[in-house]
């Protein structure tokens, strides 16, 4: 697993407009999710296709690495299309800075060290280039969830302050820091550039006591959209506030919201309903894999669909049955289940397609205890396969 600070750049938007989320998210396990994993599965990819455009991989090292990579189930064409548009962007701006500075440095997945202003600070800076009077720093963002905007972005400025921090900055005399993301299957790439001194005012002023508070575990909860990647969002009572905030609107007068009131509801219902699901998620994450028991709720079984075990023995059934194919087909597909049970009716359709029905097990939902579905785990339910597994001998 990579190294992680506590005060990483990642979640500097969170931890400096809420400095206490940053200790009490490190009480929480890591997650590794499929998207992180493919993202940096894309970062590597990226690596080498520059390291080999730098010429900083010998052939043989090239061609082991460019195996490793291709034998990897997350491998595949389109990917590598979407990490050229970074890659190309790359070049493009060595090859500018190499007509400014013939030395210009470049670095790859380095270290960025920003621990003078947040304690302990640190983060990989995909691509640092330096040449005389400036810097850039390129952030590939493999995701395709949540366009992100370069301007004014602490997890970038916290990169930028990392190079500013490198001893290339000093030899360079860099005046001016460029920083880019890029995001190529949101078809976004955005940049902000910010003079060296400015951004050294920002860590002075914005980062640094945040980030003392942050690392102490002091200062105050505050909600925001910042919450939307907080480990604890599910549980946080800061948030449940803010997303309740609306409840307020029950204990005033008159009787009737008004129009002024209804836009300000309008306003906040987004926030409202993304806290709600995002407790129903948690809370059936909990009991399904943790065996966390909510009073007055159980886990049953949720609605699933009937579906044809084998659709070309479903047909040949039927055709020899004396069907005829037209009957059957709403062209060039069988008919639904539902459809194919009317045409037949209740009773010959159990008779001649007994076997090629199945229903499958329905997704694990919380439901209240008055719901007629049996708990899973429960004696009913195991008494109720038992009785399916008898009636199928
Ligand atoms: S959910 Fe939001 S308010 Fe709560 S700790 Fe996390 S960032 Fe702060």
């Amino acid at each position: 697993m990579s190294e992680h600070a506590l005060l990483s750049a990642s979640s500097a938007k969170r931890w400096i407009n809420c400095p206490p989320s940053a200790r009490i998210e490190s009480t929480m396990p890591e997650q590794q999710s499929l998207f992180a994993t493919e993202g940096s599965f894309a970062h590597d990819v990226a690596h080498m296709l520059l390291a080999e455009y730098l010429g900083r991989v010998d052939p043989i090292g090239l061609a082991e690495w460019q195996y490793q990579l291709r034998s990897d189930s997350l491998w595949a064409e389109d990917l590598l299309d979407y990490v050229r548009i970074y890659v190309d962007l790359v070049i493009e701006k060595i090859n500018a800075a190499r007509a400014v500075s013939r030395d210009a440095v470049i670095l790859l997945e380095q270290k960025l060290d920003y621990s003078l202003w947040a304690p302990g600070g640190f983060g990989t800076g995909d691509a640092v280039i330096y040449a005389d009077g400036y810097c850039e720093v390129i952030d590939l963002k493999y995701g395709k969830g949540v366009s992100v905007s370069a301007e004014e972005n602490p997890q970038l400025r916290l990169y930028g302050l990392g190079a500013l921090n490198r001893p290339d900055a000093h030899l360079y005399s860099i005046e001016n820091v460029t920083m880019t993301i890029v995001q190529p299957r949101l078809d976004s790439i955005t940049s902000e550039t910010i003079s060296a001194d400015d951004l050294l005012i920002w860590a002075q002023d914005e980062v640094r006591p945040k980030a003392l508070l942050a690392w102490e575990g002091k200062g105050e909860y505050c909600a925001g959209e910042w919450c939307r990647f907080c480990k604890i969002k599910h549980t946080c009572r800061t948030r449940a506030a803010d997303a309740l905030a609306l409840e307020a609107y029950g204990r005033t007068k008159p009787q009737l919201l008004t129009v002024t009131e209804i836009a300000d509801i309008l306003g906040k219902a987004e926030l409202l309903i993304s806290w709600a699901s995002d407790i129903k998620s948690w809370a059936l994450e909990q009991a399904e894999r943790h065996h966390v028991t909510y009073p007055g709720w159980k886990l049953v079984e949720g609605r699933s669909n009937r579906a044809y075990v084998d659709r070309a023995q479903v047909a040949t059934r039927l055709l020899d049955a004396g069907f005829k194919s037209e009957m059957i087909h709403k062209d060039p597909e069988l008919l639904g289940i539902t459809e194919m049970e009317r045409l037949l009716g209740k009773k010959q359709f159990a008779e001649l397609l007994e076997g090629l029905i199945i229903k499958p097990a329905g997704k694990p939902t919380l439901a209240p205890d008055s719901d007629r579905r049996p708990a899973i785990n429960s004696l009913e339910a195991a008494i109720a396969d038992f009785a399916d597994q008898e009636a199928n001998l």
